[in-house]
């Protein structure tokens, strides 16, 4: 095993799974919905590579993420504009220059919706 980041995504995973193992309530879960923050700075290969671990011989074994990414954006206190954040999350108004920002998105990391297979083999979303 030469693979020696990813301990960020691992606790994320380990967060993801109580959240859908309660949701689930028992039933076999295909898919998983979610909502990840730019400014969260997730590297979504290292988050399949740990839910990949983390789910591994458990009721979540084999369901699949999918990851939405949200984007991050700043607004600025002085001039009002809007900075579209991209790469590093540099937080500051590309107007103005000023540090005097608000984060209006981009820090989102949420279950948006599971989807679980029923007994017919058909798949409904939770
Ligand atoms: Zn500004």
């Amino acid at each position: 095993m030469c693979h020696t980041g990813g301990v960020h995504e691992l606790a994320l995973c380990r967060s993801i799974s109580g959240i859908v193992t309660r949701a689930a309530k028992g039933a076999p879960v295909a898919r998983i919905a979610l909502d990840v923050g730019e400014l969260r700075q997730v590297v979504p290969a290292t988050l399949e590579y740990s839910w990949d671990i983390v789910s591994a011989g458990g009721p979540l074994a084999g369901s699949k993420l999918e990851i939405n990414h949200i984007p991050g954006v700043i607004n600025c206190a002085v001039c009002g504009q809007d900075t579209r954040l991209r790469g590093a999350p540099i937080l500051r108004c590309a107007s103005c220059g000023s540090a005097d920002v608000t984060v209006r998105s981009g820090e989102e990391f949420l279950v948006r919706s599971i989807d679980v297979e029923v007994s017919n083999g058909s798949v409904s979303q939770a």
